[in-house]
């Protein structure tokens, strides 16, 4: 199959990164991972929007716009929207942001609504990738079911799937499966994180491991990226070297 391959990059001179790699797509954070802060203003703004390298950003981890506390949720909003704002500037292929979790006592549905409100609070050209979470009975996307009822919920707004492998794992699932259930419900894989995992299956664990090397059964991950029929980029351990090896593993497996 054709499809574009590549890999999470440190964010100093990406398309430097992309190319000792190989990598045909890229993804990047613009701002500390942990952290509320606002994106600085890249020097190398347009030369990234210039190129013709798919550049991908992934936004906070922090970010839990499905949250009942107030003072967690709206300053999620405001950091996916600055993260947007810089995404733009580079003019980036999409965002992508954890699908957070809902509070202790709540139905996960409450998340739902949240998220509409979330993409309805600031207005961005940048497609909005929501991805699915390793553990927590409170994440409203530990289960990849619930993606059909929050693209319901979402309508056609400019938002999207990503889907993590090693997390839908961690979650108890069958990649394959889950692939094509989303298909289904949603119409669409935007970005699939291909990730091995470190733990067994419905471990809860979010420990990514270079491909061939973790316990997701080869076959059921190439199977998945098949179904997914969308870019494939890693977030495995290691660096350049690493990469190459992971990238050259799937070449030559799809
Ligand atoms: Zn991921």
């Amino acid at each position: 199959m054709d499809m574009l391959l590549g890999a999470h990059t440190p964010a100093k001179n990406p398309l430097s990164e992309a190319t000792a790699r190989g990598a045909e797509i890229i993804q990047i954070f613009l701002s500390a991972p942990q952290s509320y802060k606002k994106p600085l203003v890249r020097e190398d703004a347009e030369m990234l929007k210039a190129s013709e390298l798919p550049i991908f950003v992934h936004a906070p981890y922090i970010i839990n716009v499905a949250s009942p506390n107030n003072r967690i949720r709206i300053p999620a909003r405001k950091t996916l929207a600055e993260a947007c704002t810089a995404a733009e500037r580079i003019g980036a292929s999409g965002v992508i942001v954890h699908g957070g979790h809902v509070g202790d006592n709540e139905e996960v549905a409450v998340g739902f609504e949240r998220w509409r409100k979330a993409v309805d609070s600031f207005e961005t050209t940048i497609p909005i990738l929501i991805e699915n979470t390793a553990g927590g009975a409170n994440a409203v996307l530990r289960s990849t079911a619930n993606y059909g009822p929050l693209f319901d919920e979402l309508g056609d707004r400019n938002v999207g799937v990503c889907l993590d492998t090693c997390h839908a794992w961690a979650a108890g699932e069958n990649l394959d499966v889950c692939a094509q259930s989303i298909l289904d419900a949603v119409g669409r894989i935007d970005l699939l994180h291909c990730n091995d995992s470190k733990d067994p299956q419905d471990s809860r664990r979010d420990r990514h491991e270079n491909l061939g090397s973790g316990e997701i059964p080869p076959g059921m991950l190439l199977a998945c990226i098949r179904i997914a029929d969308a870019p494939v980029l890693l977030e495995t351990p290691g660096g350049v070297e690493e990469h190459i090896k992971d990238l050259a593993w799937l070449r030559s497996r799809i």
